[in-house]
């Protein structure tokens, strides 16, 4: 006899009874399955981020070993469910919604079915005196995520970081066909309560309450004998009603409590997990096991045998109906999941992986033909079976209008894509399609807005680089000049942080700046690039007239073309006066021997400046002087070599 619940039931709003069609796949014990000839191992079984492969092809590995390990806090590790060798590591079509493949590693069976000969981690059998932290690192070693089908990390809920008041066990599996939680609560009632205990002791709670749908007799039974000396683990037994299986549906019918809109069970003191996830734990903690196989329920009126399996992760979903005695003709639709929130499969091409908890083949007849969706008529019905409080026709309506905000506003993202109010409409309008419309547009939208808004941030710090890049130029260019200046006047160079200084007229006698060798060496290459550049030479230095002398204006000269040939016959001339005669030159330059050319070029600012110096020192500055910062420089120069010859006199 079922012993009474000592808890008090509170229920949920809305909500549906539905043909559970369960007892299809429930009349024969848990099967076995053999192993294929290759087991496909997505690196992403979970949500969160992909594991990264550790072994690579050619890689013998036994049973338990670690293939791909987790990548950040969300994200989980991959083992391997048998002995073998790893034939490929590649993209491969997986069970998702989406349809699109992703990475796997494939192993080949050796049929030897080898365990590590240790475990990767050391098992703890008395886990009483293992702290929560020892058994949070080995439910993450373990790559243990929810079997519910959220396949969310476990380790995450084992280590709330607050206070936790109650363990729930989700044992009500409402949606109808899938009956994997049932058989393995009828099984393995003594490994779920093993496991229980060991997650109570790592979150600290004192109590936990298993949640189980009154149409499953046999699992209460079960596990009642199974908790019988746990005073403070309960089996409460609850109405068959579809969504009770939602997390915050079953809150709601065992505490009493609503998870607040966008809040998780734990604000409220509670964590919730699967029955498969809890046994989990108990074995990768007392056993070293790590998760590599699940039960999988096999149904549908299309399955020849309806059944459920134990099956290695990695099992290609047509080696597992197979051993159902595969299908009966083309199924109308082919699902993962169940028929209210399972998503369609391509075909059976692609394997089991930690969050497949059925795979459903229903046969043609058995579903109902879609009518074409007619307009809302504003019944109601989809408002009193919504298990979330929400208004469904509203959210339709906005969804439809592309009102995303005002979707937003009405909470559109409590909705748990139960499918109850699509379901009652009169009007038949897939009410629960525009809802996922409308919350992948609103992800997209704002993964959209995080992408511009990065974007601006990279454009705001480019330009505040480029400012600086420019500041420190005009910086640079400002203390150059001043040094410049000050080399013309021989006065000290400032330092290089201080301001820059206007440049001064160069005095009649500069002072003994001279001696600053930087001040010096700048005027030299002001001569030098002077001299190389052939710049026609100073009014006053006396060189031989130029073209523009020997040649004077003529009406012509109002013509550019004209002016241009004159200005280049000047710097002709200009450059042959500079350069050294025949006979300074050991050997006329070769024309185009580069070598002669650069010694050629050498000699000519040697002259060059050899003229400048021969300027003398009380020669007045002309007009073009004081405009030519080569004349000024050299006027510098001038003065300065006279201030050093008059101090020289006045020492002798
Ligand atoms: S059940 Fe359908 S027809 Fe009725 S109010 Fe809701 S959306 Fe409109
Ligand atoms: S699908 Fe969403 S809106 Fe419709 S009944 Fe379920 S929770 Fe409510």
């Amino acid at each position: 006899m079922i012993a009474e619940a000592p808890i008090r039931l509170y229920g949920f709003h809305g909500g549906l009874h539905l043909d559970d069609r369960k007892s299809l796949a429930t009349g024969q014990p848990i099967g076995e399955v053999p192993l294929p000839d290759a087991l496909i191992l997505p690196l992403s079984q979970h949500i969160g981020g992909a594991a990264k492969p550790r072994v690579k092809v050619g890689d013998v590995v036994r049973r338990g070993q670690t293939v791909a390990d987790p990548q950040g806090v969300v994200s989980s590790p991959v083992h391997a469910p048998t002995s073998g060798r790893i034939v490929a590591i590649e993209p491969r079509r997986v069970p998702h919604p989406s349809g699109l493949k992703a990475d796997c590693v494939v192993l080949e069976p050796d049929g030897l079915d080898q365990w590590l000969d240790a475990p990767e981690w050391t098992p703890l059998p008395d886990f009483t005196a293992a702290s929560g932290e020892q058994i949070r690192v080995i439910a993450r070693a373990a790559g243990i995520v929810g079997l519910g089908g959220a396949a969310f990390p476990s380790a995450i809920k084992l280590n709330p970081g607050r206070v936790v008041d109650t363990l729930i066990i989700n044992g009500a599996e409402c949606e109808p066909y899938i009956s994997c939680d049932q058989m393995l609560m009828t099984e393995q009632a003594d490994e779920i309560v093993l496991g229980i205990r060991v997650v109570l002791h790592a979150l600290g709670a004192p109590r936990c309450l298993i949640g189980v749908e009154d149409n499953k007799p046999a699992a209460i039974r079960a596990l009642s004998r199974a908790c019988e000396k746990d005073a403070h683990i309960h089996v409460v037994v609850v109405p068959t009603r579809y969504p009770q299986g939602g997390e915050k549906q079953l809150i709601q019918t065992l505490a009493g409590l609503e998870v607040p809109s966008e809040g998780l069970p734990l604000d409220l003191g509670i964590v919730c997990h699967n029955p498969g996830t809890v046994r989990a734990v108990g074995r990768a903690v007392c056993l070293g096991e790590p998760l590599i196989e699940r039960i999988i329920t096999v149904t549908g009126e299309a399955v020849a045998q309806p059944r459920n399996f134990r099956v290695r992760l990695g099992t290609p979903m047509r080696h597992l109906v197979e051993q159902a005695g595969g299908l009966k003709g083309t199924p109308g639709r082919l699902l993962m999941g169940g028929p209210m929130m399972g998503f369609a499969l391509p075909n059976l091409d692609v394997p089991v992986i930690k969050a497949t908890n059925c795979v459903l083949a229903l046969a043609p007849e058995t579903i109902r033909a879609t009518p074409e969706a007619q307009p809302c008529i504003r019944c109601g019905e989809c408002v009193t079976v919504c298990p979330s409080r929400l208004l469904p026709q509203q959210l339709y309506w906005h969804a439809r209008a592309r009102e995303f905000e005002a979707a937003e506003n009405l909470n559109l993202f409590d909705c748990i894509e139960c499918g109850c109010c699509a379901i009652v409409c009169p009007s038949h309008i897939p009410l629960v399609q525009y809802y996922r419309f409308a919350k992948t547009e609103i992800h997209a939208a704002e993964a959209e807005k995080r992408e511009a808004d990065a974007a601006r941030l990279r454009h705001e710090a480019r330009l505040a680089r480029i400012e600086r890049e420019e500041r420190a130029k005009e910086e640079a260019r400002a203390r150059k000049k001043a040094a410049l200046a000050a080399a013309k006047s021989g006065a000290p160079t400032p330092p290089p942080d201080a301001a820059p200084a206007k440049p001064a007229a160069a005095p009649a006698t500069a002072p003994t700046g001279d001696d600053d060798p930087v001040a010096i060496a700048m005027a030299r290459a002001q001569a030098r690039r002077s001299a190389n550049n052939a710049v026609p030479a100073p009014a006053s230095v006396e060189t031989e007239p130029t073209a523009a002398e020997t040649n004077p204006p003529t009406p012509a000269d109002d013509d550019p073309v004209a002016r241009a040939i004159a200005a280049a016959k000047a710097r002709k001339a200009a450059k042959e006066a500079a350069a050294p005669t025949p006979s300074e030159a050991p050997q006329a330059p070769a024309e185009d021997d580069p070598v002669a050319k650069a010694i050629a070029a050498a000699k000519a600012r040697k002259a060059a400046k050899a003229a400048a110096t021969e300027i003398p020192p009380d020669a007045p500055a002309t007009e073009s002087d004081a405009e030519d910062p080569v004349a000024k420089a050299i006027a510098a120069a001038k003065a300065r070599k006279a201030a050093r010859d008059t101090a020289a006199d006045n020492r002798e």
